[in-house]
């Protein structure tokens, strides 16, 4: 990469940026036993005031700064290894991310890099000797005159009782490889690693033996859909490109042959998934179909172990691992030579990271293949309206695959009026009969159906009938959830968790009970109204258990389950063939939410959940439960009015000028104490407004609709700008002149999603 000079000429400087060094990068020498050996991104040891400091090689200097004389630099002490920890690019976009993001430098690099690799975690497989046969007196003194090291090593393990290391034993005797590796060839003695990690290529998330690992062969969308970005890729300059195409029309096939054609031609390239528990089938068709190149597919996940995080960061730098799968961190790969980056589901909000640095994965993709002249390939069912604003503009190329494989039929969106239902329900308010008939349907047939309700627990929260007491967090302004099983409520903002009480803590009412349903509830109901149905529930609550989770997956797709129940969790990737009827339990509820993407993130999830059925030779039928059937979402959803929708709610936006008209920055303040919290965000608007009038557009500061969460109060600020760097920039240097009390913790969200 000729961007960065990467060898440096004898007497060179080095930049470094020592960890937990205060975010500052300090001028090293280089001395002369590491001449032309330091390299930006490598892993060094280097002298910090009275101690020393791991870090980072940023970058090479040729002189001095001008205010150092050189001769009185210090020298870095070690070079940890001659792999760089980070690709060449690594550090500057670091550097960007900490100035996009108003971040401090060691948290991005802190969140870039893994703990295991920044501690130079290194696990080594130890292997250990052991004595396995006796050799009787002839064959040892044949031994003895034909190989006399092999008899001595026999000579000192015949003596030990246990099995002993390897290398210091062959160390100490001044014994050779090959001779040890003669007597075990001859069954004399055996060799034993002590397995420290496992192989973090393997898991099990493939659920090979689903895989077909037949390429088809593209229909003519997926072929125009390919060709586009293979001939952005033969541009060697950067190239964002939108891939939008509806549930089941292929468009992983398009990301594996966009990815073949990097790896054939020595490349690397990152697959970016919202999580990576829920892709299990696209991990293990990229494996299969992509066995044959001869790379090896490195699944990076929260479950690694530090070992297996580092053996695998470094089989990336060293190149050995040239594609890598994983959620919105996988961004970070140290992959030199990264040609592609694909970011699968890029609508999805968690793709948006939610401690600082407060990065989007998808945007960050973007910059990064722009520095490496490489393509980001971005695709969904429901893109974004910020990357659809982007096709508009002509930023990005747009490919859009309209129908299912084979011409499959788009499922029939049924929509529900529940204020209608609601006059026929008998004993319960929480299924329709239209919904009910269809999953008795669907069980007479032997198909499967699954079932979605955003909201976990068995009630949404306990009240009293008497006096109105409702269970509320004591650290947070929302109630209380209740769930059955274990007869708790909990905080689903926090992590606070207390049992249920049995009668009103106010007014000792025995009647208090819950309202409201959640998927515990639902469970109930459906068992009570379905008896001989096979079903589960799968939500963040059964998720926490990772293999439970695999479990009911693994057993739904073997027909072993007719019912799956879930939240929305369960709207992401899946595919499963023999579903044809999914059912919304409650549209509402993602339809008024305070936050103005309320619309958009509703049309997604009808989207994405419809797109669950009929994905195998039979129709889905999609039943939609709704008490305002009339809304725009919920309309064009049904009539899958992609584009209705879009400019609808372009125009929306554009009215009221939020994303992705202009750039949106949410600034947050919270404290313990509410009259400080509102005392010094007043104070910031005003001083903000009086020293750089116009910078932004100001709206607040007010209450967050989440008003208080762990016991600190919460108020924020939104900015809007047309110009977000030059912005955020000239807003933290005043950020910096501005003196907030020690019990005001201020945070800048650049691009927020969050809006609670
Ligand atoms: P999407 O990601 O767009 O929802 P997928 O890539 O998962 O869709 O494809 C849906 C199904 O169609 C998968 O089972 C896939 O193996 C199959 N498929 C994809 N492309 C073709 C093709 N050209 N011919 C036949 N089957 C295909
Ligand atoms: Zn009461
Ligand atoms: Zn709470």
């Amino acid at each position: 990469m000729s961007l960065f000079p990467d060898i440096v000429a004898p007497q060179a400087i080095a930049a470094v940026l020592p960890f937990d060094g205060g975010g500052h990068v300090y001028s090293y020498l280089v001395p002369p036993t590491l001449t032309g050996k330091i390299q930006r991104g490598q892993l060094v040891r280097v002298p910090l005031g009275n101690s020393t400091r791991l870090g980072i090689v940023w970058g090479m200097a040729t002189q001095a700064p001008a205010e150092i004389s050189p001769h009185k630099l210090k020298a870095i002490l070690q070079l940890c290894q001659e792999t760089p920890v980070l690709s060449p690019d690594l550090p500057e976009l670091i550097s960007w991310m900490a100035g996009y993001y108003a971040a401090p430098l060691n948290a991005v690099l802190e969140a870039v890099l893994p703990g295991a690799v920044r501690q130079g975690v290194r696990l080594v497989v130890r292997k250990k000797l052991l004595l396995t046969r006796k050799l009787d007196e002839a064959d040892l003194r044949k031994l003895r005159r034909r190989a006399p090291k092999q008899a001595a090593l026999y000579d000192f393990l015949a003596i030990q009782m246990t099995a002993v290391d390897r290398a210091a034993t062959l160390k100490g005797l001044s014994v050779g490889a090959t001779a040890c590796d003669a007597l075990i060839a001859a069954g004399i003695v055996a060799e034993e690693s002590e397995q420290v990690s496992r192989d973090a290529y393997e898991d099990d998330l493939g659920e090979s033996e689903f895989v077909a690992a037949e390429a088809p062969v593209l229909n003519p969308g997926q072929q125009t859909a390919l060709d586009a970005v293979l001939a952005d890729l033969a541009t060697g300059k950067f190239r964002a490109h939108l891939l939008h195409g509806v549930t089941g029309s292929g468009k992983t096939e398009v990301y594996i042959g966009a990815i073949r054609s990097v790896l054939e031609h020595g490349g690397s390239a990152i697959f970016l998934v919202p999580e990576v528990a829920l892709t299990p089938q696209t991990v293990g068709r990229l494996r299969a179909r992509l066995a044959d190149t001869g790379t090896r597919v490195v699944v990076w996940h929260s479950h690694l172990s530090a070992g297996e995080r580092f053996d695998a960061w470094m089989a990336m730098a060293r190149k050995e691992a040239r594609l890598v799968v994983g959620a919105r961190s996988a961004v970070f790969a140290p992959l030199p030579d990264l040609r592609l980056i694909v970011v699968d589901e890029e609508h999805e909000p968690s793709y948006k990271q939610s401690e600082t640095p407060l990065y989007h994965g998808r945007d960050v993709a973007v910059y990064r293949t722009r520095l490496n002249n490489a393509v980001a390939l971005l695709g969904s069912a429901t893109p974004s309206l910020e990357s659809l604003a982007n096709t508009r503009s002509g930023k990005y190329g747009l490919s859009r695959l309209l129908t299912r494989i084979d011409d499959r039929a788009m499922p029939a969106l049924r929509i529900v009026d529940m204020r209608r239902e609601l006059l026929h329900m008998r004993g319960q308010t929480v299924l329709s009969r239209p919904l009910v008939d269809g999953l008795r349907v669907r069980l007479e047939r032997g198909e499967q159906s699954i079932l979605f309700l955003n909201r976990r627990g068995f009630s949404r929260m306990m009240i009293c009938p008497d006096c109105g007491f409702v269970a509320g967090c004591p650290h947070c302004s929302i109630a209380l959830t209740y769930h059955r099983t274990d007869q708790t409520l909990r905080c689903h903002a926090c992590a606070h968790v207390e049992a249920a009480p049995a009668s009103c803590p106010q007014c000792h009412s025995p009647k208090i009970r819950g309202r409201g349903t959640g998927t515990q509830k639902l469970e109930d109901v459906l068992r009570e109204l379905l008896p001989d149905a096979r079903m589960m529930r799968l939500d963040a609550d059964t998720m926490g258990r990772k293999n439970l989770f695999r479990q009911v997956l693994a057993d739904f797709r073997r027909g072993k389950l007719d019912i799956l129940l879930g939240t929305q969790m369960l709207a992401k990737g899946l595919d499963f063939p023999n579903v044809t009827l999914v059912g919304i339990v409650d549209a509402d509820l993602s339809l008024h939410i305070p936050d103005f993407r309320a619309a958009e993130r509703t049309f997604q999830l009808l989207v994405q959940v419809a797109g669950r059925a009929g994905r195998g030779d039979r129709a889905g039928e999609v039943f939609v439960q709704t008490f305002t059937p009339e809304a725009t979402p919920i309309q064009c959803a049904r009539r899958s009015d992609f584009d209705g929708f879009l400019q609808d709610e372009l125009e929306q936006r554009q009215t009221h000028g939020y994303p992705p008209a202009r750039h949106l920055i949410r600034h947050l303040f919270r404290g313990r104490n509410e009259d400080k919290v509102r005392f010094f965000a007043e104070g910031w608007v005003r001083f903000l407004e009086e020293h750089a009038p116009g910078l932004v557009e100001v709206r607040g500061p007010a209450k967050c609709p989440l008003e208080r969460l762990q016991d600190n109060y919460r108020w924020n600020a939104w900015y809007f700008t047309d110009r977000v760097t030059s912005a955020v920039a000239r807003i933290q240097e005043l950020r910096a002149g501005f003196v907030f009390d020690p019990g005001v913790v201020d945070t800048l969200d650049v691009d927020a999603v969050e809006v609670g």
